[in-house]
């Protein structure tokens, strides 16, 4: 159902109609395909030529991409958002900055309450393995909302169950409405066990007590430095 993929040679995102125009109806014989920017699996051109019905990119069979047709219902929120991979590469590297990462860290920390080193990383690589980073407008202020919805946190000591953040978006928007309709959205708690909301679990967006705490970072010990440091160290 997307409406962009990557075309093979150049590394550009291109539309159907695009797609077609450099490559001709016959891409298949010539071993050329679009290729999902998240999935990075080959697709398939439906309706460039026709009038009836909107031009797409289509994934295979029994795909759970989340630009498939037939998501994987815990990541469908994601949607079709407009990417930008070049300035996907850029947020991914802003990130970085050691002390974007701290507050970036902070910030989701407040969201969750709780979140150690290594639950933070695993968000990253999360995001990393659905290109998070490239969606059009997408900033480090609002990539904490993101990465708070992308793993379940597990029960540990300082959680008695395991939690989910579920993004509450208007209907027929994607998770773009984070940053382009955010008086419109919320992260809402849940027990990731049982589905069932967390009572008094609705967090606004943006959130005070994760805006405060991205100013507030000289408490992350070295040590700890060094875990978040890890979703950098494998871009480095
Ligand atoms: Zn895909």
């Amino acid at each position: 159902m997307s409406k962009q993929a990557i075309h093979q040679r150049s590394g550009k995102l291109v539309s159907p109609e695009e797609f077609v125009a450099l490559e001709g109806p016959q891409y298949r014989e010539k071993g050329v395909h679009p290729i999902c920017p998240v999935c990075k699996c080959p697709l398939d051109l439906y309706g460039v030529h026709s009038m009836h019905v909107t031009s797409r990119f289509d994934h295979p069979d029994g795909s759970t991409c989340e630009r498939s047709s037939h998501p994987d219902p815990r990541y469908a929120y994601l949607g079709n958002a407009e990417l930008d991979l070049d300035s996907g590469v850029r947020l991914r590297a802003d990130m970085c900055e050691i002390e974007t990462l701290k507050s970036v860290y902070a910030a989701c920390r407040a969201l969750t309450r709780k979140l150690t080193g290594p639950e933070f990383v695993e968000m990253c690589r999360q995001g990393d393995k659905r290109n998070i980073w490239a969606y059009k407008g997408l900033t480090t202020a609002w990539l904490p909302y993101v990465l708070v919805t992308l793993i379940d946190l597990p029960a540990c000591d300082a959680r008695n169950q395991p939690l989910r953040f579920v993004l509450n978006k208007p209907a027929r928007t994607d998770v773009s409405a984070i940053w382009l309709r955010p008086q419109d959205c919320s992260l809402e708690k849940h027990f990731a066990d049982t589905g069932n909301p967390v009572r008094n679990g609705s967090i606004p967006i943006p959130n005070d007590p994760a805006e405060r705490a991205k100013t507030d970072t000289a408490w992350i010990s070295k040590s700890l430095f060094e875990i978040i440091w890890q979703c950098c160290a494998d871009h480095a």
